[in-house]
């Protein structure tokens, strides 16, 4: 599990095109993700939309929210996943948000928009003002600061909308055989305020606030959950199962290490609290307490590739990367190259500085990024391989695929030109090239007009 920041690059169009934008950074995590995606394919299907085209997106965000934005994405902050006690509980959540996605919600939010739209642009500006004059990590905050501002503003459901967005719901979950219980007892939970104790003021704004909740809500949802043919369907083991370990993994990566200690302690030899330690004990450098948590794991299960992973990730990241490489290898077979994995295997094999282990680095990684572009930290990978190997070209041309994915669209361009420059002509990558030129070229130039600033980005 990691975050990425890049979140930026995957949430920009919606900046543009008058949908709600954020800049937090995401938690990617290759169990996770599996996770999201198969406890909410049969609603999807149920919702007719494109399995494939529906991602469900983890925020690095403690308080308790779901939102759709950018087409057809669920984002979830990590606080609600903390929050739920059950897989159904999220999938009744990612139910209601489909909702939302059929619906047309995201396009059609109307008034405060002006408003939201604005604070939205004006600080991400400023933030853009401050990363060219070289103020990188300050832009950021600035731009999260400002795109949160705008997201609370301009996220307020109307109740003819949460009322629509209920009815889809409830209907997924019907045609998908899953039970409303979860649903009802998740909401019933937000509106009795059991979560808002302790809970910051702005962090109310969450899952409350965006779907505005009401009594009326809740009992229009139980009569039509408790009347389903669904309402007494069993509880997904399997999906159950896998929802205690991601939650534990997911406390133990974000909350401080007490806390998880405390919440999952010793006495506890469940999975989902050794998971949890693992990271707690990682996130205090005790390493060799999460390699004996971690060996554990692999004791029970010898063949878990996310067991396999996790000790990779804490021996790679305390600074033993050569005895990182034999479990991610392991972990990368088993999942067939899952691509956040075969990533990190990427990085340990480079982190070795040994040569020998660029070539397979090299074949992972193109692997990785073949499989999934959105991953910066792998395009900056494959460009520390391609230029030990004297590649300049494709070394600029990852520096690319890296830079307009961070949105610093200066860099990308010259990295892109730099690149085409010295490909051969008319080659897929030479192509690739030109792509990210126009790209980063055309959100500068936006920018620019935005901005009302006299620039000229044709040629630089
Ligand atoms: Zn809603």
């Amino acid at each position: 599990m990691r975050f990425l920041s890049h979140v930026l690059a995957l949430f920009a169009l919606a900046v543009f095109t008058a949908q709600p934008a954020v800049a937090q950074s995401i938690l990617r995590d290759a169990e996770t993700e599996a996770f999201l995606r198969d406890i909410s394919a049969p609603l999807v299907e149920a919702a007719g939309l494109e399995p494939g085209n529906v991602d469900v997106v983890l925020i690095n965000d403690p308080s308790i929210n779901a939102f759709v934005a950018g087409g057809q994405a669920v984002y979830i902050h990590a606080g609600l996943i903390d929050a739920a006690e059950s897989a159904n509980e999220v999938q009744g959540v990612i139910a209601h948000e489909l909702g939302h996605i059929t619906g047309g919600h995201v396009i059609r939010i109307g008034e405060g928009y002006q408003t939201a739209g604005r604070i939205s642009l004006l600080t991400m500006l400023a933030g853009i003002g401050a990363a060219l004059a070289g103020a990188g990590e300050a832009a950021l905050g600035i731009m999260a600061a400002g795109q949160q501002a705008a997201m609370g503003k301009f996220l307020a459901f109307s109740r003819t909308q949460e009322a629509s967005a209920d009815a889809a719901g409830a209907q997924y979950l019907s045609e998908a055989g899953i039970t409303g219980r979860g649903s009802l007892e998740f909401f019933g939970k937000l509106l009795n305020q059991e979560f808002r104790r302790g809970i910051r003021q702005d962090d109310e704004a969450g899952f409350y606030r965006t779907h505005p909740l009401s009594g009326d809500r809740m009992a229009k949802l139980r009569e039509v959950y408790t009347v389903d043919p669904a309402w007494d369907a069993p509880l997904d083991t399997d999906w159950e199962r896998r929802f205690a370990r991601i939650k534990a993994k997911l406390q133990g990566y974000v909350a401080k290490p007490e806390a998880t200690l405390r919440d999952y302690p010793e006495t506890d030899t469940s999975t989902p609290a050794l998971l949890a330690r693992a990271y707690a004990y990682h996130k205090q450098a005790r390493i060799d307490r999460a390699l004996e948590a971690a060996d554990t794991l692999i004791a029970r299960e010898p063949t878990d590739p996310y067991f396999l992973e996790l000790k990779g990730q804490v021996l790679l990241e305390s600074g033993r990367a050569d005895q990182a490489i034999e479990p991610l290898r392991q972990a990368t077979d088993l999942t067939r190259a899952e691509p956040l994995i075969a990533s990190m295997l990427g990085h340990a094999l480079i982190a070795t500085e040994d040569k020998g282990n660029f070539e397979e680095a090299e074949r992972v990684l193109r692997a990785a990024v073949g499989r999934d572009r959105y991953n910066p930290f792998a395009w900056y990978q494959l460009g520390v391989v391609y230029a030990a190997r004297g590649d300049m070209a494709r070394a600029r041309l990852a520096s690319a695929e890296q830079q307009v994915m961070s949105r610093q669209y200066p860099l990308a361009l010259r990295s892109a030109q730099a690149a085409e420059a010295q490909l051969p002509y008319g080659s897929p990558d030479w192509l690739r090239a030109q792509d990210i030129a126009m790209e980063a070229r055309a959100w500068m130039e936006q920018l620019c007009e935005m901005n009302r600033a006299r620039c000229d980005t044709r040629r630089r």
